[in-house]
């Protein structure tokens, strides 16, 4: 379960690029030469590739001015030493990173993940994914990523200052509310946002609130914007089961993680009559056969920021706690991956097949190994890609920035509104354009070209840059 773990042999060799048309086998071996060692980031890359022959044959014009090269190599790649000292005087030297995408369609969006596992390629293949994620949203927002190898767990709220703001001395140069738009992803909450903000705020004399996004609400953030990945996600397997005719009502949903995307997918979920057994950390799992009980999980990790293994020994009799097996062992309906990238392997997919899975949807980013995606596709499991089942989280981000140039608050309702719109769009538009390219409820390829198809048109009208 461990994040960081090595991608296995068989997952490596599913990867070749021999099994690309000769073009895409080309760029795909330049970005392995380009990019040594850095494997989350080929497998982003590689996944995208495997879907877009068809769109090249009907847009050669994408060939011929080298737009997916372009697509695949970042604009700006920041890295830079983040030096800070512990409770204790204890001096600790970090990495910081933000990778700036691309910016056809508007300021570099995307956002900041602060855990040890975090490295140059994890935040590029982060960063690739945003580029599709953010076009499919349909909003005036870039692709970029950022992040450190910085342990938030354990460490004082002080100590998460102090790194926060020895983060944004050096990072505050690089953004601007035109120029490069953070947020949170993993260990980065409402509280970093507020030290990050505080600190870019004193170093540039500005009050500009744009310029960051999952703020407080009191501090220009908005409503529904920490729902906004989890209730994203869910209303995106909603559409892709009512596309097949079916319903989450009643339905028994598993989900992983425990953090902001996973509780706000156990919410959702259960408002829509869903019957959600599972919550997961990285030490284990909890299966509760009455349901989850949000109120205590919310307690337990938004108020005391502590592990699953104590909403067990608080629940009584309905609940397990296991440390052994994987979390997709429990038999569902509906699984929703929503911890981070690669834990949902192959095994775990036919595992999921066998127990008659319908639905699987990515909360997290990249959670499904590429040979688990093939097993759930070909098993006819409808499979909702990240990029665009958990868009709603950016999407929502977009909506802060709007409201943030307007000087303007909306309601949760009207708010709430507006992401529901932005997440069945986003259906359709992966819907009708795997229908158009001859691969009907093939949401991966459908997500892929479309969200390629609006960066790419954005590129080439705006020149050779
Ligand atoms: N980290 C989130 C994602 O993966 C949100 C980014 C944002 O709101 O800018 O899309």
């Amino acid at each position: 379960m461990s994040p960081s773990r090595q991608t296995p042999r068989r997952e490596q060799e599913y990867r070749e690029p021999g099994k690309l048309s000769p073009a895409l086998a080309s760029i795909y071996s330049d970005v392995l030469r380009r990019n040594p060692g850095e494997t989350e980031f080929h497998q982003a890359v590689f996944e995208v590739l495997e879907t877009l022959a068809p769109v090249l044959e009907a847009r050669p014009e994408y060939l011929d001015t080298k737009l997916v090269e372009r697509v695949c190599e970042p604009e700006r790649q920041i890295m830079f030493r983040v030096p800070w000292q512990d409770d204790s005087g204890e001096i600790h030297v970090n990495r910081g990173f933000r990778i700036e995408f691309n910016s056809a369609l508007g300021p570099y969006k995307g956002g900041l993940r602060f855990h040890p596992s975090v490295n140059l390629g994890i935040v590029k293949f982060l960063g690739f994914e945003q580029v599709f994620k953010n076009a499919l949203t349909g909003l005036s927002i870039g692709a970029g990523k950022g992040g450190s190898d910085f342990d938030p767990k354990g460490r004082s709220d002080s100590e998460v200052m102090r790194f926060c703001q020895s983060f944004m001395a050096e990072l505050h140069r690089h953004l601007g509310e035109h120029t490069d738009v953070p947020a949170g992803d993993i260990g980065v909450g409402g509280r970093e946002i507020g030290y990050l903000f505080g600190q870019y705020r004193r170093l540039t004399n500005r009050w500009e609130a744009g310029v960051l996004t999952g703020k407080g609400l009191e501090w220009g953030g908005s409503q529904v914007r920490t729902e906004a990945t989890g209730y994203g996600n869910v209303l995106f397997t909603l559409e892709m089961l009512r596309a097949r005719k079916e319903d989450l009502q009643g339905q028994q949903v598993v989900v992983s993680g425990s953090g902001n995307v996973a509780i706000y997918t156990i919410e959702k979920a259960q408002a829509l009559g869903a019957h959600v057994l599972t919550c997961s950390d990285s030490q284990g799992y909890i299966v509760d056969e009455k349901g989850i009980n949000l109120d205590l999980l919310k307690e337990i990790k938004e108020g005391e920021r502590g592990r699953v293994a104590d909403y067990a020994e608080r629940r009584g009799a309905s609940a397990r706690y296991v440390t052994d097996g994987r979390v997709w062992d429990v038999p569902c309906d509906v699984a929703l991956p929503s911890a981070t990238q690669n834990e949902l392997d192959e095994d775990a997919a036919w595992t999921l097949v066998r127990n008659g899975v319908r639905a699987v949807s990515e909360g997290a980013n990249m959670p499904t190994t590429p040979a688990a995606v093939r097993v759930l596709r070909e098993a006819g499991v409808a499979f909702g890609p990240g990029k665009a089942a958990n868009a709603g989280g950016v999407a929502t981000s977009g909506l802060e920035m709007r409201q943030n140039a307007e000087r303007d608050s909306w309601s949760f309702d009207h708010t709430e509104e507006r992401l529901t719109q932005i997440m069945r769009d986003i259906h359709t538009s992966c819907h009708e354009t795997a229908e158009r390219y001859g691969f009907p409820g093939d949401y991966v390829a459908g997500a892929n070209i479309a969200g390629l198809e609006r960066v790419a048109d954005a590129m080439l009208a705006q020149g050779l840059v």
